[in-house]
């Protein structure tokens, strides 16, 4: 099993659970119910210092400060706003590293593409941030302090119940969340938390590139939409282009999906397909395909191939999409295509990658 543990930015609030909060509360001599104002000031109101959180006694807040406790977001080194609306965030963390995270605004939601980790540890063949080494997992602060961020910028605090700028949030930037599973699950609940941020769990997605064992507990603990990244129907292609499948193949994530706690009509498992010219998208796939699915309720996102310099795959032609999209619509699956957003600022799928090195590398 992949190694995950809690990291901790002791004394940030940013990334304290309400358990977390009681016990400090607690410590600090305080009655437990100040843990819930606490709660709300962080993730409800967006509260940036102790000072803005009137309904708390001054005593208290001036208690918070002495015993070192701070509320700090990750820092923007670079914004770039793309000429079709897109926005990214280039962020800096409090140990220096770097990462990057994406606002996709649409007509009816504006969806924020979270970061799980620093660099990744898989290599899939067509994907930019898997060229970056793995630095390390973010910790749950950082994860939802992303979403935090951009939420100043955006100005949408306290957390609407409405019109949200954010109404989604994927986390399909930089890593693979099931390989971080405490940090990103501690934050899907604090970013799900009625009191706080309070998005839907259908509206929270979490895509994996194919961590089987872990799967079941997603839906169990998180219940919150499941993506795959699944990028093609047979073993041997699958080992060549997403490599965590030679230690799960293709029948145990299928496996795992027909049994996701949860899974119905309202709920489906969304795949996502990359089209790679002459690789993967030939009609003969697209049968396979929803041969492989058939039974699952899904719906298929083919994802035209996003090129990044030093990469040698094509993406497929329009034409050859739309077929594909239709052998798969014709079968009963929805089969959206997604428009690369924000693609001249590189910050459309699969084309994140911060400059921050490996710790080893940087010591070197
Ligand atoms: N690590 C997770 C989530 C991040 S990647 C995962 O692999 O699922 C989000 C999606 O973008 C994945 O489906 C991924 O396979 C896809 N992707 C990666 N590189 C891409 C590229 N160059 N063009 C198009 N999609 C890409
Ligand atoms: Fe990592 Fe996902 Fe990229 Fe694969 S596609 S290298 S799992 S970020």
């Amino acid at each position: 099993m992949p190694a995950s543990t809690i990291l901790s930015d002791e004394k940030n609030l940013i990334g304290f659970d309400r358990a977390m909060l009681q016990d400090l509360i607690t410590d600090l001599g305080e009655q437990k119910f100040r843990a819930n104002q606490l709660f709300q000031w962080l993730y409800h109101h967006g509260a940036q210092d102790f000072d803005a959180m009137h309904n708390l006694a001054k005593s208290l807040r001036v208690k918070l400060h002495d015993a070192g406790y701070y509320i700090i977001r990750p820092e923007i080194v670079n914004h770039q706003k793309s000429v079709d609306g897109t926005q990214k965030w280039l962020l800096r963390l409090s140990d220096g590293n770097e990462i990057e995270t994406v606002y996709i605004p649409e007509k009816t939601r504006g969806t924020l593409c979270i970061s799980s980790q620093i660099g990744c540890t898989l290599n899939c063949s067509f994907c930019h941030t898997g060229t970056q080494r793995l630095v390390r997992n973010l910790t749950a602060g950082e994860i939802v302090g992303q979403v935090m961020k951009v939420r100043d910028e955006l100005g949408e605090w306290p957390s609407p119940h409405e019109q949200r700028k954010i109404s989604n949030i994927v986390l399909m930037g930089m890593g693979e969340p099931l390989y971080n599973y405490d940090n990103v699950a501690r934050a899907v609940k604090l970013i799900c938390d009625d009191e706080g941020i309070c998005l839907s769990r259908r509206r929270v997605t979490l895509s994996t590139s194919g961590v089987v064992p872990l799967i079941e507990k997603v839906g169990d603990e998180l219940g919150c939409v499941l993506a795959i990244s699944l990028h093609a129907v047979r073993d041997d292609l699958r080992d060549m282009l997403v490599p965590i499948n030679k230690k799960w193949n293709i029948d145990a994530l299928m496996q795992a999906c027909r049994t996701y706690p949860g899974l119905k009509n309202s709920k489906r498992i969304t795949f996502e397909y990359v089209m790679l010219k002459d690789i993967n998208d030939s009609e003969a796939d697209a049968r396979a395909l929803v041969q492989l699915i058939a039974g699952i309720p899904a719906k298929i996102n083919l994802i035209p191939f996003n090129p990044w310099p030093g990469n040698n795959y094509q993406t497929s032609s329009d034409e050859q999409i739309k077929k594909f999209a239709k052998i798969v619509l014709k079968a009963g699956y929805a089969s959206p295509v997604r428009t690369p957003r924000g693609a001249d600022i590189m910050s459309a799928c699969g084309q994140l990658k911060s400059s921050s090195l490996h710790a080893n590398l940087q010591s070197a």
